[in-house]
């Protein structure tokens, strides 16, 4: 295990001798972090979570210099923590951004180790759980299911949650496949080579493949990071529609799942701009 996992684990079996998962733990903390700010006069959704730093006793400030990163966690003198995020962000990602932040300081290492974040993070077991609870901070999931019942299920519902909780679309999308009460998985492609072609790349075609994959504890199935998409999907259509956040849609689509499991297939361009080089198609697979 990753010391800074065993060192949580270890922190909160000591204070409440409990054991859990470093993910449920990760979950209850961030769950008693938002009670804790409704309980100093926090309000939402959306949760403001400059708010919810300050309740916590965290010092929160933009950077005035140029950041070639997100946001960066700095122990303090005097035993606390300084959070500088940059503010040349959309305010969706700020807000991701200091909920991850804010989970980190969960690690009993936070306090002893100035922490980054930034593009060239790689995905470790911490990072991984500083994103889960961003997405339980900026969008508890009792608040995240009753307004999606609200406003339908599947990625129609995607703006609507985007503004209700003041998050980007991905974290949005990756929450409605956790969250699903049906077998659910949230993929997310970009265009791209098999291995094979990446040396021979002027003879080949570059293909729509997973790049990351959310599914909710009932998904049956694994679905590998760079396999291709059906040639016939709703994706490819997503991508090549001019109209960012239009919805496309597909049956029967062979993503080669478990049979009797149909599924229908709901698919979105997410580029934010004109000149994204790898823009990303998000897909929704739902139960038939
Ligand atoms: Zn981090």
């Amino acid at each position: 295990m990753h010391p800074s996992v065993s060192a949580l684990v270890e922190d909160w079996t000591q204070r409440t001798g409990i054991a859990l998962s470093a993910e449920e733990i990760i979950r209850k903390r961030c769950q008693q972090t938002i009670e804790f700010g409704k309980q100093l006069g926090m309000t939402g959704p959306p949760y403001n979570p400059a708010v919810l730093a300050s309740c916590l006793g965290i010092q929160i400030e933009p950077s005035e210099m140029d950041m070639d990163r997100d946001a960066l966690l700095i122990p303090r003198s005097d035993g606390g923590l300084l959070l500088r995020f940059n503010p040349r962000r959309p305010q969706s990602r700020i807000n991701f951004t200091l909920c991850h932040e804010i989970v980190h300081t969960f690690f009993p290492d936070a306090y002893t180790q100035v922490h980054a974040r930034g593009p060239e993070n790689t995905p470790c077991p911490v990072e991984l759980l500083c994103d889960l609870g961003a997405a339980e901070l900026l969008m508890p999931r009792e608040d995240f299911l009753q307004l999606q019942s609200a406003h339908g299920s599947g990625l129609r519902s995607v703006a609507p949650l985007s503004r209700s909780f003041g998050a980007s679309r991905e974290p949005v999308i990756r929450r409605l496949a956790a969250l699903a009460t049906r077998p659910s998985a949230a993929i997310f492609l970009r265009l791209g080579l098999r291995k094979e072609e990446q040396n021979h790349p002027e003879s080949a075609s570059p293909r729509l493949r997973i790049h990351h994959f959310e599914a909710g504890s009932s998904f049956p199935s694994f679905i590998p990071i760079n396999k291709s998409s059906p040639e016939d999907s709703c994706v490819y259509r997503a991508l090549r529609d001019p109209i960012r956040g239009s919805i496309h849609t597909g049956t029967q689509e062979g993503w080669n799942l478990p049979r009797p499991m149909q599924m229908n297939v709901e698919a979105m361009n997410l580029q934010t701009a004109e000149d994204d080089p790898s823009p990303t198609v998000a897909a929704l697979l739902l139960p038939a």
